[in-house]
């Protein structure tokens, strides 16, 4: 790894800090600050090496602000990883790392992530005002609410009725958002198909809403109207892709796609994929209006652009003769642009 992958990446500012007292290593990059401060989490793990850890960080970095020039916030985007074993992770360490997510001044502002939860947070809270979604707000149904909105924009660029009532749609985990979809999509009229490994998950919605289910892995082959992934990332791969027998693919799940090449696969097959980081924003505006003294409703009026703006994606792409995938990326990166200078780090 080195300063030639930063600067492919496009990033803004990558830092690396060590705090010897309390163990704490940690990276902190910042993909773009064009449109205000940098916000993403911070996850801890025990990387094999310096290299992974990096890597991670400018990945997700840049995934964020992708994310948040799609939903065309006031924010840039960062990402912050802690080297370590979770399990040693300290009150005193959690500190240390607060003191340096401090000296941005704002400019960086981080929440949770894979081993960092609201606990670590409210640690990391008392040393910096810096730090979001210690509020209690759950953004869930507002995600689920961005995903029934991009299913709509899906169904209006296939065939021109954005209507759900009688689609079957097949949705590939019900833990909080999955379950939160499925109950929209049921009041909507729409057929339901759920998949978990969780069978009392599974059970649950089945009470509730009456859907039926499959087997996890046969998802990928039920005949449907569209496939909505709200469970893992990497389930567009080349084992999966030519089993689909849907549409569309609109869900909430982060990185939907093995790798960027899958975006093709799937237009290749004629399937419509909205990307997940334009579909998946619900739980973002929710901090955002949360932050800005809104209430949930106002989150789901604002996350209503979701449509408008994979509709724009979608003609793009028909019109460019590119992918969803790309046309959402030019329509970030041009959002980026307009955000002006960059705060410099
Ligand atoms: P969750 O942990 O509550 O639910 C995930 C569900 O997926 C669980 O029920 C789990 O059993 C199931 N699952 C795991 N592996 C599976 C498999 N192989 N097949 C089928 N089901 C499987 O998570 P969540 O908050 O509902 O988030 C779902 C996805 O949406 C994640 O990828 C998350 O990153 C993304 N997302 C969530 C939000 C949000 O507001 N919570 C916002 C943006 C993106």
């Amino acid at each position: 790894m080195s300063f030639r992958e930063m600067d492919a990446g496009g990033h803004e500012h990558v830092a690396y800090y060590r705090d010897e007292p309390t163990g704490l290593r940690c990276i902190v990059a910042v993909h773009d600050s064009r449109r205000g401060p940098a916000v993403g989490g911070t996850r801890m793990l025990a990387y094999d090496d310096e290299g992974g850890a990096l890597t991670d960080a400018l990945r997700l970095s840049r995934a964020m602000a992708y994310k948040t020039a799609a939903a065309e916030l006031p924010l840039g985007g960062g990402k912050a990883v802690i080297i370590g074993d979770p399990a040693e992770k300290t009150d005193d360490l959690l500190r240390a790392y607060g003191r340096v997510v401090d000296s941005y001044g704002g400019r960086f502002v981080t929440g949770e992530d894979v081993n960092v939860d609201v606990s670590d947070l409210r640690v990391v809270e008392s040393v910096t005002d810096h730090v979001g979604g210690t509020g209690g707000g759950d953004g869930t149904d507002v995600t689920a609410a961005g995903v029934v909105h991009g299913l709509r924009a899906c169904f209006a660029e296939t065939d021109g009725d954005d209507s759900l009532a009688g689609r079957r749609v097949a949705v590939q985990g019900v833990g909080k958002v999955g379950r939160a979809l499925v109950a929209r999509l049921v009041d909507a009229g729409a057929e339901v198909m759920v998949a978990d490994v969780d069978g009392a998950a599974v059970a649950a919605v089945g009470d509730e809403f009456g859907v039926e289910s499959v087997a996890p892995d046969a998802v990928y082959d039920e005949p449907c109207d569209a496939f909505a992934p709200c469970a893992l990332g990497g389930v567009l791969n080349d084992e999966t892709i030519p089993r689909l027998r849907c549409d569309v693919v609109c869900g909430s799940a982060n990185n939907q796609l093995a790798g960027r090449r899958h975006a093709d696969a799937l237009a290749e097959r004629g399937i419509l994929y909205a990307p997940d980081y334009v579909v998946n924003a619900g739980g973002l505006v929710s901090g955002v209006v949360e932050l800005e003294g809104g209430d949930p409703a106002a989150a789901l009026e604002r996350v209503g652009a979701v449509r408008g703006r994979l509709a724009t994606m979608f003609r793009t792409a028909r019109e460019t003769g590119s992918t969803p995938l790309a046309a959402a990326d030019r329509f970030a990166e041009a959002r980026m642009a307009e955000g002006g200078e960059r705060q410099l780090f």
